[in-house]
């Protein structure tokens, strides 16, 4: 995933400048590196340190005021953060921080959160790389190597992720489980992916992705009991009505993903060809939904 270096320039302008470059390099590269372009976010928010935040007391009341001398200093009412949706809920919800870079700010007791949820891992040690206006483009200061989880599904190699990653990834496996096993009867017992950490920054108009900071994974092929496989590239096809039970497997699985707050970012075939092959999901700070054909 990516966004301009030149964070707090939410402008429109900027936006399609993004979403032009994510389209151009994935064009040239066929890029199986991942993640949407900004455009496609499912909330614009305004930049949080230039743009103010609309005026609550100049909305139109929706309750009519009981008495015309009502005193005018009566307190505005914070808005609540929105509420998750799910007991797997990982998404950053938060709409004023979607223009913000940067690894994610490290969870407290995050390693006992996870031995809670029954994950074996190890702590792992990444480099936080160059570093744009005292931003690191790249590491994270709190990262794990994912061994095993509650679904009790291999990787074909241990994913190396953000602790909070990790702790969404134990409730993938979950979620997972319930998907194959509903449609599919079985269920599932490794899973391909792509990779995970890759510090990379890409030239045109310095975008970076999730995966820079080990904040996303790319769920290639789901083998299940009995031999069964669900892989991307064969199964899902975008362009088709009907798929095949794998692909509406794999469909099924994104949806709920989404649906579920399990990552902020859900990410298909559907989507462009640079995600053909695979399903990205990660915990960008922003929301976007390709789990579904777009409208
Ligand atoms: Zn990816």
């Amino acid at each position: 995933m990516n966004l301009g270096v030149r964070w707090y320039v939410g402008t429109d302008v900027h936006r399609f400048a993004r979403h032009a470059a994510w389209s151009l390099f994935a064009v040239m590269t066929g890029a199986a590196a991942c993640g949407p372009a900004g455009a496609t976010a499912a909330a614009p928010a305004p930049s949080a340190g230039t743009v103010p935040r609309p005026d609550a007391s100049a909305r139109p009341s929706t309750t009519p005021t009981p008495s015309a001398v009502e005193p005018e200093t009566t307190a505005v009412e914070p808005e609540p953060d929105p509420a998750p949706v799910s007991a797997f809920a990982h998404a950053d919800l938060d709409p004023d921080n979607d223009q913000e870079l940067g690894p994610p700010p490290p969870i407290a007791d995050c390693e006992a959160k996870l031995a809670a949820k029954g994950v074996r891992f190890k702590s792992a040690r990444i480099g936080v790389g160059q570093k744009v206006d005292g931003v690191p483009m790249c590491g994270a200061e709190q990262v794990v190597r994912y061994k095993r989880g509650p679904g009790d599904i291999e990787y074909s190699s241990s994913p190396l992720l953000t602790c909070g990653m990790a702790l969404a990834l134990a409730d993938f496996e979950l979620v997972a489980q319930e998907v194959a096993q509903a449609e599919l009867g079985r269920r599932i017992e490794s899973i391909d992916h792509l990779g995970t950490y890759n510090c990379r920054k890409m030239a045109l108009y310095d975008l970076v992705s999730e995966h820079s900071f080990a904040n996303g994974i790319d769920l290639r092929r789901f083998h299940f009991a009995g031999g069964k496989t669900a892989d991307v590239l064969r199964d899902f096809r975008p362009d088709e009505d009907e798929p095949p039970e794998a692909g509406r497997f794999l469909r099924r699985l994104a949806n709920r993903l989404f649906d579920d707050q399990v990552f902020s970012v859900v990410v298909t075939p559907y989507f462009d060809r640079a995600h053909r092959n695979h399903i990205h999901v990660d915990l960008a700070r922003y929301r976007v939904d390709g789990s579904r054909p777009s409208q």
